[in-house]
């Protein structure tokens, strides 16, 4: 009896052993920033743990990692990130890391980018990093998702297949809907001043035009001239709006400035991360869509 008793606890451990192995068994996945880390997740579901690397409100451009971030690098099986030189600091955090087994997937290969902005620090590199402004390009982000989680665990293929499919069908969704949004603002209206040079994409595939950004390099302030240059820009302008985005420290008292000086109006537009407003890309995009079209029209 007293056999039979300690044969059924330790059956009971080895399931309860199988069972936690079970829960680490998720794969886990390491994003460069917020809107990235949504889209893994939206693929991978409840079979991967994916942490971002710079929190809601952080900007990609800059990074200060520390020995916290290497570690979970560390841990990780694969990293997501955009590439086209926006994350400049990530290949020194994946060598401080030291792991040689890490799968690292960067999401914009194979797209063809616009031009970077002229004494931006984003053309180093030779183009425009900031492609998920436009929806296509971000259907091409989680079909590469979608194609990695299944490489690393073959087994849940049709799952991660499956929530491909009806996120893709929720990008369509989006995609029209800003066609639409747009086709509602008059055409001489759709032109406007951005914080920093991250919505060409939006303009390019939404028939909107930029024309101008507060800074041309995020890692410097705009000179009273540029400044000026701006607010004769947006006098010719049938609306006086100037675009910020919540993740770049500073801008709001420049945009204040130079609203103040047209009599202008200041909107926020999402460009290069979540925020517990728009905690999901779709969240994000719809944003951005009515801010736009109340803006501009
Ligand atoms: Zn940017």
């Amino acid at each position: 009896m007293r056999k039979c008793q300690w044969l059924m606890i330790s059956l009971m451990l080895v399931l309860l052993a199988g069972c936690g192995y079970q829960a680490q068994a998720k794969i886990q996945a390491v994003a460069s920033f917020s809107i990235i880390a949504d889209l893994v997740a939206q693929v991978g579901g409840d079979k991967v743990e994916v942490k971002s690397i710079i929190p809601f409100g952080g900007d990609p451009h800059h990074w200060e990692a520390t020995s916290r971030e290497a570690i979970s690098i560390a841990k990780a099986d694969i990293l997501f990130y955009n590439g086209l030189g926006l994350e400049t600091w990530i290949e020194k955090l994946v060598d401080s890391a030291g792991t040689s087994s890490l799968r690292k997937v960067v999401l914009s290969q194979g797209l063809i980018p616009l031009p970077g902005v002229s004494h931006d620090h984003h053309d180093h590199q030779g183009g425009d990093p900031h492609f998920w402004h436009d929806v296509d390009h971000v259907k091409h982000y989680v079909k590469i998702i979608s194609r990695e989680l299944t490489e690393l665990d073959p087994g849940n293929q049709e799952y991660y297949e499956r929530r491909a499919q009806a996120y893709l069908e929720e990008l369509t969704k989006l995609d029209n809907w800003l066609v639409e949004q747009i086709s509602m603002i008059p055409v001489e209206n759709r032109k406007f001043i951005s914080y920093h040079a991250s919505f060409n994409y939006l303009a390019h595939r939404y028939g909107l035009e930029v024309i101008g950004h507060i800074v041309t390099n995020p890692d410097s302030e705009p000179s009273a001239r540029d400044l000026g240059v701006l607010a004769s820009v947006l006098n010719k302008h049938n609306r006086k709006v100037i675009f910020i985005e919540p993740q770049a420290a500073n801008q709001l008292r420049l945009a204040e400035v130079l609203a103040s000086e047209v009599g202008g109006k200041v909107y926020t537009l999402y460009s290069d991360s979540l925020s517990s407003e728009a905690p999901t890309y779709l969240d994000m995009m719809y944003h951005n869509g009515k801010t736009l079209l109340e803006a501009l029209k």
